[in-house]
């Protein structure tokens, strides 16, 4: 057997295409385009990769973006401040605080601090509660992008048994609450899947892994999962990014080529899940837009 590719960079070229032509429509119609603002507190190298990568895809599809910058050493009442502009601006439909934030920053009060419906990361405790209610505004970025590419290649999920390995609020939690979810008529988002979500506290992790039809990969550490850890036919999705010393291109927390030979389908990285969660980040600030001035 040899896996399909869940191929996230050509998935996010047609998710762009459809987004382009969305904001192009709603422009005609006489609407505003969508923007987003994204704050970045220090210089993280890391962190101004992705808000740089991220602004470029919204050039590409037709979002304005705007990057608030602060310096690492700012105060939590800087930070408030510019999120209190930037929820109260009208050309804002969608606001992104990268993260990590500096560690003298109460992650928890800046990301309340945001208009829960221009909180297009979805990491709001209300949007986190409506998620795990069945009643979605925003998923996150990363889960959703995870969900569009596993119903785009048709991964059987209804009733399959699903692995999580990790349980970050960004990553793993959301995640096992989307797979889980039944899926109606007014939220799509679900997977009607058997979840079981793994941590470091877990004992005998390769067992429970055996056993999925699907595991996904979120722990950040480079070729953690094995071909001996899954069983024939499983399906790998990867969400890890590990940078190794002397490798340019990021490996992630499976072993891709030794699990290519057993598994039904597995996401390579780079080119995976990455894609798919920045093409999700559009989708959301879009929705927001269209929400926020009826131009959907
Ligand atoms: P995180 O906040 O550090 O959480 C890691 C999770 O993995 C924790 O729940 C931890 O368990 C668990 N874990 C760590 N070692 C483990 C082990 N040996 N066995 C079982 N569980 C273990 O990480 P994150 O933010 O979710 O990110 C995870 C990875 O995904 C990172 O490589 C990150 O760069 C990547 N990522 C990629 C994307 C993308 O778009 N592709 C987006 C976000 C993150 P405990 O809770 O018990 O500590």
């Amino acid at each position: 057997m040899r896996a399909t590719i869940l191929d996230g960079t050509a998935l996010a070229q047609i998710v762009q295409a459809e987004l382009r032509a969305a904001i192009a429509h709603r422009r005609e119609r006489g609407y505003a385009p969508p923007g987003l603002a994204a704050v970045l507190v220090g210089a993280n190298p890391a962190s101004e990769w992705y808000v740089n990568a991220k602004r470029r895809d919204c050039e590409r599809v037709g979002i304005e973006s705007s990057l608030h910058r602060l310096p690492a050493d700012a105060s939590q009442a800087q930070l408030l401040e510019l999120i209190g502009r930037l929820n109260a601006d009208p050309r804002v439909d969608g606001i992104l605080v990268q993260l990590p934030l500096p560690p003298h920053f109460d992650e928890l009060t800046i990301l309340r601090a945001i208009d829960p419906t221009k909180d297009v990361d979805g990491f709001h405790p209300e949007n986190v509660g409506l998620l795990a209610t069945g009643h979605p505004r925003f998923v996150p970025c990363t889960p959703l992008g995870v969900w569009r590419l596993l119903t785009h290649y048709q991964v059987p999920l209804r009733g399959a048994a699903v692995v999580v390995v990790g349980r970050s609020n960004i990553v793993g939690k959301p995640l096992a609450t989307l797979l889980m979810q039944k899926p109606t008529r007014d939220n799509p988002y679900g997977g009607d899947a058997t979840v079981t979500v793994c941590h470091s506290a877990t004992r005998d992790l390769p067992t429970l892994c055996r056993q999925a039809d699907i595991v996904i990969v979120a722990i950040g550490q480079a070729h953690f999962l094995t071909a001996d850890m899954v069983k024939p036919g499983v399906v790998v999705v990867d969400v890890g990014i590990n940078k190794l010393a002397g490798q340019s291109q990021p490996v992630g927390d499976a072993d891709y080529h030794g699990l290519q030979a057993l598994a039904a389908a597995i996401t390579p990285v780079p080119g995976g899940v990455g894609p798919m969660t920045r093409a999700m980040l559009l989708a959301n600030t879009v929705q927001a837009a269209n929400a926020r001035s009826g131009g959907g």
